[in-house]
């Protein structure tokens, strides 16, 4: 089988802990050479410094091709332009753009003066220079779509409006990857695109919850299983076994590239790599 292509996602970190944190991550994943890490962009543009900083720190530091997400939330489109303008001053191509949330929650209202959705912000970052444009895409569709069609209707339009992949939010069972592949390619949607999005289960509660405000459907038999290992003590074996068995099957169906929701914690991203036979690239000066 050929080496699938991997990226991983982080967070900014807001403290001090939290910096050293995403280093640790950073330098434990580095080593499997991903096509590209992607730094998220917090609700509401709150961490707008720190998602640049950590952008252009993470590609000073170590070569890698680094995507920065960017939302329509609460700026501009003068603000929004801007803030892509100073990623290509700085060499950083790749961007993740996503309409975004309201803080707090409650339905997306855009500001008059600033982009009103994901297909507005898609065109207007086309227009606006050479950038790789990444987007959102839901196999068990958002919250916000009225059905499957008008769901893949709206990515098909974010093709159309520049998008060059798109990274799906994640999901437990990869017949629901498979069907929602299918789907857009019937629809003229090419599914190479389509990047399937993984959440390593590190905490239990905390991706039951993730999954929760998502609407991921979480099968019956994983939900069991991991209540079991809670209670058994082996969570992290079977964490391993179930994030690893989803990356194959997915691979197994056809799948080239797995993008992993690493939440700055490196350890079962990185088990699960090397489960897949996936090696980190040892340098001498790496571990000099
Ligand atoms: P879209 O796909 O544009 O919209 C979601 C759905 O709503 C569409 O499928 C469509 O059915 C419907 N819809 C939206 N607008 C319209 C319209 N005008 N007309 C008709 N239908 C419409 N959030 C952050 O705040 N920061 C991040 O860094 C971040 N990173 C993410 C990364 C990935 C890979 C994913 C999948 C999500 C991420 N999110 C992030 C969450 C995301 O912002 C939310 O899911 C948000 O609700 C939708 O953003 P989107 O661009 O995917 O929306």
């Amino acid at each position: 089988m050929t080496r699938p292509n991997i990226s991983f996602e982080f967070f900014p970190p807001k403290s001090l802990a939290a910096s050293f944190r995403l280093w640790d991550t950073v330098q434990a994943l580095a080593p499997f050479a991903p096509e590209f890490v992607s730094v998220t962009y917090g609700a509401g543009g709150t961490t707008r410094k720190l998602t640049h900083d950590a952008v252009t720190t993470i590609g000073k530091a170590t070569g890698l091709n680094v995507a920065a997400h960017l939302t329509c939330v609460d700026s501009s489109r003068e603000e929004t332009l801007a803030i892509a303008a100073n990623y290509a001053k700085a060499g950083v191509r790749d961007l993740v753009a996503l309409r975004g949330d309201t803080p707090g929650g409650g339905a997306f209202i855009p500001r008059a003066d600033g982009f009103t959705d994901s297909i507005e912000l898609i065109e207007g970052l086309a227009n606006a220079g050479d950038f790789n444009i990444r987007v959102g895409a839901y196999p068990e569709t958002h919250p916000e779509s009225t059905d499957m069609a008008q769901n893949i209707a709206w990515l098909k339009r974010k093709f159309e409006a520049g998008a060059t992949s798109a990274i799906t939010q994640f999901f437990f069972d990869p017949d629901t990857f498979f069907r929602f592949r299918d789907a857009c390619q019937a629809a003229g949607i090419d599914g190479d695109r389509i990047l399937p999005g993984i959440l390593p289960i590190e905490n239990w509660a905390g991706a039951r919850k993730f999954a929760q405000s998502c609407g991921t459907q979480i099968p019956a038999e994983i939900r069991q299983a991991f209540e079991n290992a809670a209670r058994d003590n082996c969570h992290e074996l079977l964490a391993l076994a179930q994030c690893s068995e989803l990356c194959s099957d997915l691979l197994d169906g056809g799948v080239q590239d797995l993008h992993f929701y690493t939440l700055n914690t490196p350890n079962l991203t990185r088990d699960t790599c090397r489960a897949l036979g996936i090696e980190p690239e040892v340098k001498l000066q790496n571990v000099a």
